[in-house]
């Protein structure tokens, strides 16, 4: 393709972008192929011969659209928030064009210099600690692909510190902290470097939430069978239920605990910290007080595509001890001069995409104030949704919605229904019911909504995030739900 022929193709592109936008809400958020589809429609091996651009251009409306899930379809409720703008799809144009993997500054200085400054512009808009900032010269942010890139990275910063404070202590003997609620990235952190993971328990009562004195606890048992925790995976805003590790309490256990290094990991929910209004529910001053690294994904909530997983450390020396690698192939004059960052020593692979470009133009066409309102407009529709729920004679909540995150199941109430009588229905019952219940949503095309285990009561979640979503799909969606829930109850009576 020679550069008239880009043009001519990018023009189409931007114009089928924008067509599959218009009509986006018109089409199924779940597609219907079956497994195996596109293997059945692609030849075997890479053609011989080059084909002509507007075929390839045309395969993809034909064979690709048909099998995506419409993340940001209005009506997309699974998983977590993903909205997704046109400033971040332009910025990935624009990063992809100049194809820079600029791993070190002299590789390409604005990559260096924009991506510093906006996590500057992320931090300050979150509300973290100066001593998180890049200017600060001690602590600072990089982009890194996914919290749980983020998380690993800090697994590794921390047993880098801590071997380092205690050099003849076995690997054997550590042991990464986590919740029963933490997302897999701890199990994985675990699988990957070989180390223990040993999950807290968290209960109902406490709303999933980790306290101080079930972390002081593990840790004093832990030591007087000469295990070593040196990292506790904490996370503002779990993946199931929206759970919020209590930073406050957590922090003051480590008081007693200098080495125990604390990542928050708060990967959906870490944007509602751009509001002052959720600084304290969201324990911002823990975290400035205590933490060690803290992640959050604007590719999440943040209305930045995929990927911007935004990392803090209170001192990048903690990555460039652990990480730091340099042949001399990879030196350069201002790298030695120590005048510059070079980001590859600040997470595990060499080459990095240029993400802050889309940082910087979502932050700039939004304008802080923009993103607030984004976040307290979706904050507004979770709890749309939940007061719908909280209203219903068959839907209940299963914990106080969390920011954009609902959980809730079907809960017939005794005088609502003639299946049980006036008595109340036994847990394991409920899960059947809910097990249908799930079966009867997720056959459906045009909402998408995912399910979790809380305490044994198996639930639905209900989580906003879709920039198109607005007051009358929620509506909608409620109302889809009670009549899945009024044929699950007629099935069941059955
Ligand atoms: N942490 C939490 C709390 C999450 O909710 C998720 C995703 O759902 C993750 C981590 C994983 O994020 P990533 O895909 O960026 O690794």
């Amino acid at each position: 393709m020679d550069i008239e022929q880009f043009r001519k193709a990018g023009y189409q592109a931007i114009d089928r972008i924008c067509d599959y936008y218009y009509t986006l809400q018109d089409k199924p958020v779940v597609s219907s192929v079956k497994p195996g589809y596109l293997r059945d429609s692609l030849p075997v091996e890479a053609p011989e011969a080059g084909e002509d651009f507007q075929e390839i251009a045309d395969d993809y409306q034909k064979l690709i659209i048909p099998g995506l899930t419409h993340w940001q379809h209005p009506s997309f409720f699974a998983f977590f928030p993903t909205g997704c703008t046109f400033e971040g799809m332009l910025a990935d144009l624009y990063a992809s064009s100049a194809m820079n993997p600029g791993f070190n500054w002299a590789c390409s200085p604005a990559c260096t210099e924009l991506e510093a400054v906006m996590m500057d512009w992320a931090a300050k808009l979150l509300g973290l600690s100066p001593e998180f900032l890049n200017t600060s010269g001690v602590g600072g942010g990089s982009m890194q692909s996914t919290a749980s890139d983020s998380a690993l990275i800090a697994v590794v910063a921390a047993r880098s510190l801590y071997q380092r404070r205690h050099p003849t202590i076995p690997q054997a003997s550590l042991v990464i902290y986590t919740t029963t609620q933490t997302h897999s990235l701890g199990l994985k952190a675990g699988l990957i470097l070989g180390l223990s993971v040993r999950a807290l328990e968290v209960t109902w009562e406490d709303k999933f939430s980790l306290r101080g004195e079930t972390l002081r606890k593990a840790l004093e048992a832990d030591e007087k069978e000469g295990k070593n925790p040196f990292i506790l995976l904490a996370t503002v805003g779990t993946t199931s239920s929206g759970a919020i590790d209590n930073i406050s309490e957590i922090g003051a256990v480590t008081k007693d605990y200098p080495d125990l290094w604390v990542h928050v990991d708060a990967a959906w929910a870490g944007v509602a910290l751009s509001c002052p209004e959720h600084r304290e529910s969201l324990h911002l001053n823990a975290i400035n007080e205590y933490a060690h690294s803290f992640c959050t994904n604007f590719h999440k909530w943040g209305l930045t595509n995929f990927d911007a997983s935004t990392l803090w450390v209170r001192d990048r020396k903690y990555l460039t001890d652990a990480l730091d690698v340099t042949p001399p192939f990879l030196r350069s004059a201002e790298g030695d001069a120590g005048t510059v960052i070079d980001y590859r020593n600040w997470h595990l692979a060499l080459g990095r995409r240029f993400r802050s470009l889309k940082l910087w133009f979502v932050l700039r066409s939004f304008g802080a104030e923009g993103f607030r309102d984004y976040i307290r407009r979706t904050i507004n529709l979770n709890n749309l949704f939940a007061s719908l729920v909280s209203a219903s004679s068959m839907l209940s909540l299963m914990t106080a919605p969390s920011l954009a995150l609902s959980v809730f199941r079907l809960d017939p109430k005794p005088d609502s229904t003639s299946l049980n009588g006036s008595k109340a229905l036994s847990p394991e019952t409920l899960n059947d019911l809910n097990r249908s219940y799930y079966a009867r949503i997720s056959a459906r095309k045009d909402i998408l909504l995912t399910q979790t285990v809380l305490n044994g009561a198996v639930c639905i979640r209900f989580a906003v995030g879709a920039a198109r979503t607005e007051d009358v799909h929620i509506r909608k969606a409620y109302q889809l739900l009670c009549e899945e829930g009024k044929s699950t109850l007629e099935e069941w009576r059955k």
